[in-house]
């Protein structure tokens, strides 16, 4: 092909949209399974984001949310309509959460943890199809947007993170690893002009964890950053933030000091991006290749009817809720799951970078092991996408044991740890895609 084909062939169109999704009627909010009662009232509106790439006749829209996460028919609903109505096969879509523990409840996601009256529900329900109906709009806005762009690539710092592992009773001695990157992409109009920021960073967004809808410190930075950049938008991309959070922290609180907690650390992070934004970045070229797959994780042997009858009679509280869950579920289907569906996307943007994205609330590690054996300079690991299906640990924290991915499987209604195999199932999977051309 002659040179300046070539050139012309990689030129990007981009676009990009928000919309938003804050709840106009009282609702119950995710995240904390120790909230006592619905909302009261909104700190700081919540939004969803959506941002379109295409070269040639490929197209990828990366959405991002202020939200909890999302179950396997919200996913379902929302790619099948964007496929339908704008023609974006469901390899060109990830739906990214933030993971914010200050959102409504959504569809089935964590359902053990609330105990929603009959009214309680329909208010959720109503908020779940509306949302649904908003996302696909702002992706079609998105598509729409699209016009002739230039993209930069560069990962700045921030240091907002601790390893949770960390601060548990006993947890000192871990050793605990965090990845302090923020990604930055830029889109900007021929000529320079910024339009949107893509930044992401690896942490739950639980600075605050009170009663009124806000985005947390994921909030207050895209909010910072639309208000330095005006005309612009700022879509925050959770990145492997299951086993950290934004310390110090104050718990089972909105008050007026752990607003100022959360608001700090979104001007910290706005800051690093700004950072980037002003220093040089790496252009990033193409082609673009979107992939999509969807591997098995298996878990460990299930527990038997009787192990979970006895502990039915030995547990309180949540734990008895969880265990009669799944003791209802063996009865009705004859056994409990012994796999779970995993999906895995890739967008890759020539070999300037490497999107991945993961499904679930995926530990620090993948984060580190991807831009190691990918380029630390090229690659972006996006951990919270599709289904929020449970903690997603690597093979060091299933042998620590704890929390994420170990203890907590009964939460997500899940029958067991994951086997030790699951950090190699999805290094695996993530090769292929990328290696793909
Ligand atoms: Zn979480």
């Amino acid at each position: 092909m002659p040179l300046l084909l070539a050139l012309i062939s990689l030129t990007w169109q981009a676009g990009a949209a928000k919309i938003d999704v804050t709840p106009k009627e009282p609702i119950w909010l995710s995240g904390y399974a120790n909230r006592t009662k619905p909302a009261e009232g909104t700190l700081q509106p919540i939004y969803v984001k959506a941002a379109a790439f295409r070269q040639n006749n490929e197209t990828a829209v990366i959405v991002t949310s202020d939200l909890q996460g999302f179950d396997v028919d919200m996913i379902a609903n929302i790619a099948t309509r964007a496929e339908k109505q704008f023609q974006l096969p469901r390899k060109g879509l990830v739906l990214n959460y933030s993971h914010n523990h200050s959102s409504p409840v959504t569809g089935k996601v964590l359902h053990l943890y609330y105990d929603l009256n009959q009214q309680q529900t329909e208010a959720v329900t109503r908020y779940t199809n509306k949302l649904q109906d908003q996302i696909v709009q702002v992706i079609g806005e998105a598509i729409k947007d699209l016009a002739p762009a230039e993209l930069t690539f560069e990962q700045g710092l921030a240091g907002i993170a601790v390893n949770r592992r960390r601060a548990r009773p006993n947890g000192r001695a871990l050793f605990g690893p965090v990845d302090h990157d923020v990604p930055v992409l830029a889109i900007r109009a021929l000529g320079g002009k910024l339009r949107a920021i893509l930044f992401g960073y690896s942490c739950h967004t639980t600075a605050l964890s009170g009663y009124q809808i806000n985005g947390d410190y994921a909030g207050y930075a895209q909010a910072a950053l639309e208000k330095r950049y005006p005309g612009t938008t700022a879509h925050f991309v959770q990145g492997c933030g299951g086993d950290a959070n934004p310390l110090p922290r104050i718990m089972n609180s909105d008050s007026a000091e752990a607003i100022e907690l959360a608001e700090m650390y979104g001007k910290i992070l706005a800051r690093a991006v700004e950072a980037v934004l002003r220093a040089p970045m790496n252009a990033v070229t193409g082609p673009l290749k979107t992939n999509y797959t969807e591997i098995q994780v298996p878990f460990t042997k299930p527990p038997t009817k009787e192990v979970l009858e006895e502990k039915l009679k030995t547990t309180r509280g949540f734990q008895q809720k969880q265990t009669q869950y799944l003791l209802n579920k063996l009865t009705k289907e004859g056994k409990l799951e012994e796999s779970h569906a995993y999906p895995i996307q890739t967008v890759r943007f020539g070999t300037n970078l490497n999107f991945i994205a993961l499904t679930g609330e995926s530990v620090v590690d993948y984060c580190l092991r991807f831009k190691k054996e990918y380029g630390v300079d090229t690659t972006w690991v996006a951990g919270y996408n599709n289904e929020l299906l449970s903690y997603i640990p690597s093979l060091r924290v299933l042998r620590e044991g704890g929390y994420e991915g170990t203890e907590d499987m009964g939460e997500y209604g899940l029958p067991a740890p994951y086997a030790e195999d699951i950090e190699d199932r999805i290094a695996k999977a993530v090769k292929a895609l990328l290696e793909d051309r």
